[in-house]
């Protein structure tokens, strides 16, 4: 006998109670955004392989590890998008969207592909909600930003949200403060992890992800990037803090946040959720305004971030699934063919009508299609026989006699009104 078929390791299925908490997710996140002028955007599931090689970096983590690279058919290298951020850039210089007002808002609920240890919160397949504003160097943009993060959160009761705040200055302030660190690096190489030793060269800021204690004292004296900023870099530093403080958003000044992407300027954030375990990030994001360049694009700044689904579900209190309605059941008191045919064409025509209808398919007996019509949240039901139509009303529980399917409809109707 062959094995049953389950789903990929570190993948899961959305069954439907779960796709129900997902849908709230989204509306939260759908009525915060659009009603600040963002719009949504999709991009493909796969890209060029460059795309991500480019911008997310070649010595970070996701490139060099978790991406599901593969060639098609054509011999092309392409990409499962590990992330969106990218993608939405390469669409923005690709249809020109710098001839629109700036910036441009754009906000996306979309799967998310990386090769990873697969845990509690951590998988293969994930979905990110995402918003990016493209075009504005506006500090005003970073604090909106966060803020809209800082909203969806706490109307979705994320339990225990904190946010960590930092900037990484220009490209050119990082590369100085690059050597500072690098030889700070190098004086204590001995005490560092193999895994950090390797990259200093590479990618020298990771060492403050790192998790190995000798390594961690190392760092603890290490110069912090904040305190090596420009003049202009502080000045926009300070400007986000001051906004964020008028909306009377918390948080804290990190200067050890690093982000895992190169592609990152200026602002970045986290937040975390102690309601999670050791995958406590829920969001974060940043200022990216040199990554249109690297796509060979004209200079573009941009700002935005990503949130895992997932771990918003893991930490959201005020989630519960909401039942959906059904505000007739159509049942069959006998199982002959002129009633089969009745009862369809009722539903049918009550569904035109707009009354949320099931129709029995199990064939059940009366009694059994009641329990079902109960199971769904009925608020009628109406019971086709050869005497005609029966309409029950499930709360009050009475019953009457109705001469035709339009009749029925038009009580079911009136009834709902009456209720709402
Ligand atoms: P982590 O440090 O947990 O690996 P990350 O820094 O790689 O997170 P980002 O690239 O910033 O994460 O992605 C944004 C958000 O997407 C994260 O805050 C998290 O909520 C979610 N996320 C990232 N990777 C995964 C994954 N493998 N499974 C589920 N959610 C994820
Ligand atoms: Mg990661």
């Amino acid at each position: 006998m062959s094995e049953r078929p389950k789903a990929p390791r570190g993948t899961f299925d959305v069954l439907p109670e779960q796709a129900a908490l997902r849908a709230q997710v989204e509306a939260v996140a759908r009525g915060t955004l659009e009603a600040a002028g963002y719009r949504r955007i999709e991009t493909p599931a796969f890209e060029q392989t460059d795309v991500f090689q480019r911008a997310v970096g070649e010595s970070t983590d996701i490139v060099q590890k978790e991406m599901y690279t593969f060639e098609d058919g054509g011999g092309r290298s392409l990409t499962l998008r590990p992330e969106i951020t990218a993608p939405i850039v390469r669409a923005y210089l690709e249809h020109g969207m710098h001839k629109l007002p700036q910036p441009v808002k754009l906000w996306y609920l979309s799967s998310c592909f990386r090769y990873e240890r697969a845990q509690a919160g951590r998988y293969r397949q994930f979905w990110q909600i995402g918003a990016e504003a493209l075009g504005s160097d506006d500090p005003a943009v970073d604090a909106e930003s966060i803020l809209l993060l800082h909203t969806i959160l706490g109307d979705l009761g994320v339990a225990g949200v904190r946010l960590r705040l930092a900037s990484l200055g220009s490209h050119e302030s990082r590369a100085r403060y690059r050597e500072l660190l690098t030889a700070h690096l190098r004086a204590h190489e001995d005490r560092l992890s193999d895994e950090v030793r390797e990259r200093i060269d590479l990618n020298p800021l990771r060492a403050f992800d790192s998790d190995h204690p000798a390594t961690r004292e190392v760092m603890a004296s290490a110069p912090l990037l904040i305190e090596h900023l420009g003049a202009e870099d502080l000045d926009h530093f300070a400007a986000v803090r001051e906004m964020l403080d008028a909306a009377q958003v918390p948080y804290e000044v990190d200067g050890t946040l690093v982000r895992g992407l190169d592609y990152y300027t200026r602002t970045v954030f986290e937040f975390t959720s102690d309601a999670l375990g050791a995958q406590s990030g829920v969001g974060g994001g940043g200022r990216y305004d040199g990554l249109a360049e690297q796509f060979g694009g004209a200079p573009t700044p941009g700002m935005g971030w990503a949130a895992g689904i997932e771990r918003i579900l893991l930490a959201a209190e005020h989630l519960a699934a909401r039942e959906p309605v059904c505000d007739l059941y159509v049942a069959l008191a006998d199982g002959t063919a002129a009633a089969r045919i009745a009862g369809f064409a009722l539903a049918a025509h009550a569904r035109r009508a707009g009354v949320a209808t099931q129709l029995e398919l199990g064939g059940r007996s009366l009694k059994g299609q009641f329990k079902q019509a109960d199971r769904c949240g009925a608020a009628f039901v109406a019971i086709l026989g050869s005497e005609g139509i029966e309409l029950k009303d499930m709360q009050s529980g009475e019953q009457q006699a109705l001469e035709s399917a339009s009749a029925v409809i038009s009580y079911v109707l009136r009834g709902r009104h009456a209720d709402a």
